[in-house]
């Protein structure tokens, strides 16, 4: 009995319970259909596209060490996954779900029309997001209990390695190539990605060793710390499932077991904590699958967002004129990621000191991060705006300026990024239009000609999103 894999966002072949599944049961035909039509509003950004390209490639790779194919497809997957089935007389199609609210519907459509030949596995999260409710069977909207709640589940299963091969159908059906599918920049602006990433499973499983063997030790304090490299830098396996989430969370708990030193069990502990934020994030997505694009707290949907072109744009290029906001941005631009702490500065900026929506900053992270994620996004974003869940209060907004001093107090991570005033000493690296005339010549800065003046004066700001909370806040009175 022939089975049709579908690889959606398990691009792997460890511990991947949809490929074990169809391997039981004889020959397999692994298929990948690029159908940006399926992903609803939210179709893959640029770097995410660059990042699909190269993880398709290490897993056809792969595929062939196990002596199989990619067959690659464009086409919706309601057309085409019968069009297959009818082409090469396999009799099921098995995948690994997802939970994104367009991919979700076209499963269900597809579980429609082909009834029990269309089988779903879960398997890119460590626990089925219906399964975590609170005491009164409500889905979960604070983070702490939820993660409790995880912890007193019975484990995951342990990960399972690859099969050493896979049966070949009789036949193979027609394969697209891989670049016919487009997927990579018409104009090569992938430099910095190139030097920073190694997609694909390979380089997954490298990263997770590097990881355990090394910052895990130190996480609780490093994963703070932009110019440190402290933390995992799996999120773009994790979000391509070309790692899965027990390979990672196993690797880590072994160690913490094995080390049986409490110093690096909370180190450990605080790691694993991170992985329960990617599981609350795909909770939420499931049970409110509306907060792509409107606030779970729906007072928000009434906050008045400010629509400026020009000091969105400042953000996006990362010429704020504050260091750790464009040091961040620029980061994202070139790498395609940016560290988590300055992820929440970046964000808090925009919404607060510019009173963009997070709706706006979210769509330019979907564009610009390999590690795009409609869950962890949503997330990150309605946290930034005090709109979403266990988010971070409306009134409590960052200090860029403090920030910097605290998370990058030699200000390396500033000066790699920001290089037109590395020069400063570090006492105005965060602030450069405080700093003395002397200084600023001294580092060869001219604020307005070789560096911004800041966009927004921070106290200002501070007032003026104050004042528009307040806006919320009482349209929210009147109507309770
Ligand atoms: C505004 C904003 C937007 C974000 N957008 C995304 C996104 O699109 N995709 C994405 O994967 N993460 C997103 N995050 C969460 C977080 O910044 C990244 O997951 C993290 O920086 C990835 O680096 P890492 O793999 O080295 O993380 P590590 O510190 O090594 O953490 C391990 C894993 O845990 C998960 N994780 C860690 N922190 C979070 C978090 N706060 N929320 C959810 N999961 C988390 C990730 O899968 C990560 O790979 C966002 C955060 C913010 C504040």
């Amino acid at each position: 009995m022939t089975t049709i894999l579908w690889f959606r966002q398990d691009l792997r072949t460890d511990d991947n319970p949809a490929l074990l599944v169809a391997a039981a049961r004889g020959p397999v035909i692994p298929v990948y259909l690029w159908a940006p039509e399926d992903e609803g509003e939210w179709p893959y950004g640029g770097a995410s596209r660059w990042w699909l390209h190269h993880a398709l490639a290490a897993l056809e790779t792969r595929l062939a060490a196990l002596g199989s194919r990619l067959v690659v497809r464009t086409g919706r997957a309601v057309s085409a996954l019968p069009k297959l089935l009818k082409e090469t007389g396999a009799t099921r199609v098995v995948a690994a779900r997802r939970y994104e609210p367009a991919a979700a519907a076209v499963e269900a459509e597809l579980a429609e029309r082909l009834g029990p030949a269309f089988e779903r596995v879960d398997s890119s999260l460590l626990h089925v997001p219906e399964s975590i409710r609170t005491g009164t069977g409500l889905p979960y909207q604070v983070y702490t209990p939820f993660a409790k709640n995880c912890r007193m589940q019975a484990k995951p299963p342990r990960p399972q390695r690859a099969p050493s091969s896979l049966e070949a159908p009789p036949t193979w059906p027609r394969s697209e190539p891989l670049d016919a599918l487009g997927l990579l920049p018409t104009i090569d602006w992938a430099a910095g990605m190139r030097a920073a990433w190694t997609p694909g499973e390979t380089g997954a499983l490298a990263a997770l060793r590097a990881f355990v063997a090394g910052p895990v030790a130190r996480y609780a304090l490093e994963r703070d710390l932009p110019a440190v490299v402290g933390t995992s830098r799996l999120s773009p396996h994790l979000h391509f499932g070309e790692i899965s989430p027990r390979r990672a969370w196993y690797a880590v708990e072994d160690a913490l077991r094995k080390a049986d030193n409490a110093e690096f069990s909370r180190n450990a502990e605080k790691y694993l904590a991170e992985l329960l934020w990617r599981e609350f994030g795909h909770h939420v997505l499931v049970h409110f699958p509306h907060t792509p694009t409107s606030p779970l707290r729906a007072e928000y949907a009434a906050f008045p967002w400010r629509r400026d072109k020009a000091t969105l744009r400042a953000w996006q290029r990362g010429v704020t004129g504050y260091p750790l906001v464009d040091a961040g941005m620029r980061e994202l631009w070139a790498t395609g990621w940016m560290h988590n702490r300055v992820r929440m500065v970046v964000a808090s900026f925009l919404v607060k000191h510019l009173l963009h929506s997070w709706l706006d900053g979210a769509r330019w992270f979907w564009d610009t991060l390999v590690d795009a994620d409609l869950a962890n996004n949503t997330l990150g974003w309605q946290w930034a705006g005090g709109c979403g869940a266990d988010a971070a209060p409306y009134f409590r907004i960052f200090n860029p300026v403090l920030q910097g001093e605290k998370f990058d107090t030699d200000g390396a991570y500033v000066r790699r990024w920001v290089p037109e005033i590395a020069r400063l000493p570090n006492d105005a690296l965060n602030a450069p239009w405080k700093a003395p005339s002397s200084a600023l010549a001294r580092a060869g800065v001219t604020l307005g000609v070789t560096y911004p003046q800041p966009i927004v004066a921070h106290d200002e700001a501070r007032e003026r999103a104050l004042a528009a909370l307040a806006e919320v806040s009482l349209a929210k009175g009147a109507r309770s």
